[in-house]
């Protein structure tokens, strides 16, 4: 796991808590200092890290890339693309 620091884009305040996955994989942040809801920035409609490594353990757990597709709602191709990136970058990092 990766910790990021997220800062809520409205008033700058750290004080967030985790508010469920935006449609895009996303984390969802709601600050508690504003009342207005954050997500994970900048990177607007990449899948983020954290969420690709939920599929892929969820895929190894379950064996079963088609019951991961449908949970997370994403299309298994792009599923067995990750599992190829995180081949081929295990190998390097
Ligand atoms: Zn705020």
């Amino acid at each position: 796991m990766v910790t990021v620091t997220v800062k809520c884009r409205h008033c700058g305040s750290e004080n967030l808590s985790k508010n469920g996955f935006a449609p895009n994989g996303k984390q969802k942040y709601l600050c508690k200092d504003c009342k207005k809801a954050s997500r994970e920035d900048p990177t607007s409609n990449a899948y983020s890290q954290d969420f690709r490594e939920l599929v892929l353990r969820a895929c190894e757990e379950r064996s079963s890339l088609r019951g991961a597709a449908r949970t997370f709602s994403i299309h298994r191709h792009t599923i067995s693309r990750w599992q190829e990136e995180k081949k081929t970058n295990s190998s390097s990092s």
